[in-house]
């Protein structure tokens, strides 16, 4: 091991060498699609891999570069790759590790995108999966099969904040030498290290916390440094997935502040669910950082904190949600996640509608459940926004 410095530091420092780059305090954007050669020879040297070196910015950038050493290091990895996006990341790395035949295992809910993408290996490759509540060794090593070539893994599940214990999971897939990858978007570094805990690959949607402004989409990809280099010749070369160099930069800038962010996004959050527990209005609280959520124990023993993310069940109809949602003044509605602003959002019609209404239920994504992303605004202004719709709703809307 490296002589590593605190994560809070890392988050600043880690892959930036400011006497490679004009002393520049900032990293640099190296704005440029290629590079140029000293002759053909060199030209020839970097392409046959003899010599280091730049050759065109879908096989690299130095910008990028100084981002994905730092997620690397802040994930305990070896190697990190960033994408356009969460979903460049998510199908750079389920194309890798599969092939037409196989069977991919996957946790009970996953990102609405994240289902899509399954059912379209399925109907164009036969790569088929099955959902797995993961909640027992038992149940996981009787749901794995001969061609289960990976194991998919959120947690928490968005939306419906049910924790999925880790080490748990490794050790089975060890025992079988199946590969377990983990979206760790809701978590990021700061709260919850996967590879830490034994898993192979991490995955984020770095559109969230990780650049934590509302302003990007990019995903990021960490793991050992054979299969990161895999990919980056396979999957992130020849799909093309890739990051600009200043979506790179931006998430760098937001990098610095992940920390701070986060300490923030999980003290309000923490407030937030214990005062929505307290309201007539509210059927149900689901936050990990609860007693009374049932995984509370995997939580304490995988995370730092219990995250920015609540979800709750409305008393009412769907039609007592969305007006509730109208009613908010100062939360925004908007899918997305990990930002400043605090945002609401309806799973069922929004970010899961894509999941068949029989497959949303069997997730536990009714359609009385609300996303709440907590932002880092005053919480007393969060919440006062919240009362004052929840004291809006008539309920039980359904008693004639
Ligand atoms: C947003 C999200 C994704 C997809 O990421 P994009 O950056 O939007 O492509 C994947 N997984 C989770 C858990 C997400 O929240």
């Amino acid at each position: 091991m490296k002589d590593e410095k605190h994560f809070e530091t890392r988050v600043i420092h880690e892959g930036y060498e400011s006497s490679q780059h004009y002393d520049s305090l900032a990293p640099p954007l190296y704005q440029t699609s290629t590079y140029t050669f000293a002759n053909a020879k060199q030209g020839e040297n970097r392409f046959a891999g003899e010599e280091e070196g730049y050759i065109y910015s879908r096989l690299g950038n130095p910008t990028v570069g100084i981002l994905e050493k730092r997620m690397a290091s802040l994930e305990g990895g070896e190697a990190a790759l960033a994408f356009g996006s969460g979903m460049a990341a998510v199908s750079a790395v389920l194309f890798s590790l599969t092939k037409s035949g196989d069977h991919i295992l996957c946790s009970q809910g996953v990102y609405g995108c994240t289902f899509g993408l399954l059912e379209l290996l399925n109907q164009k490759f036969a790569i088929n999966h099955d959902f797995s509540a993961m909640d027992s060794e038992e149940e996981i090593r009787a749901k794995i099969k001969d061609n289960t070539a990976c194991i998919y893994v959120e947690t928490p599940i968005n939306p419906t904040m049910q924790l999925i214990d880790l080490q748990m999971i490794a050790k089975v897939a060890k025992e079988k030498g199946i590969p377990v990858v983990v979206d760790n978007t809701f978590c990021s570094p700061y709260l919850q290290r996967p590879l830490e805990l034994g898993c192979d690959i991490v995955i984020h949607s770095a559109t969230k916390y990780i650049g934590g402004h509302g302003d990007v989409i990019a995903g990021i990809v960490v793991g050992s440094q054979e299969k990161m280099s895999e990919i980056r010749m396979t999957t992130q070369k020849d799909i093309g997935g890739i990051i600009s160099p200043f979506d790179s930069w931006l998430l760098l800038r937001g990098l610095k502040t992940l920390a701070v962010r986060l300490d923030r996004h999980c003290d309000s959050a923490d407030k937030i669910a214990g005062l929505l527990a307290t309201h007539p209005a509210v059927e149900q609280v689901i936050y990990p950082g609860r007693q009374d959520h049932p995984q509370h124990e995997i939580m304490k023993k995988q995370m730092k904190k219990p995250g920015g993310m609540i979800s709750f069940i409305i008393k009412g109809s769907k039609e007592d949600a969305q007006k509730f949602m109208d009613d908010l003044e100062l939360i925004k509605i908007a899918v997305s996640l990990g930002d400043a602003e605090t945002l609401i959002q309806h799973p069922a019609t929004m970010t899961h509608a894509v999941v068949p209404e029989e497959a949303r239920v069997k997730m536990g994504i009714t359609d009385t459940l609300l996303r709440l992303s907590v932002g880092l605004e005053s919480t007393e202004d969060i919440w006062n926004d919240l009362e004052q719709a929840l004291n809006k709703v008539k309920f039980p809307s359904d008693v004639m």
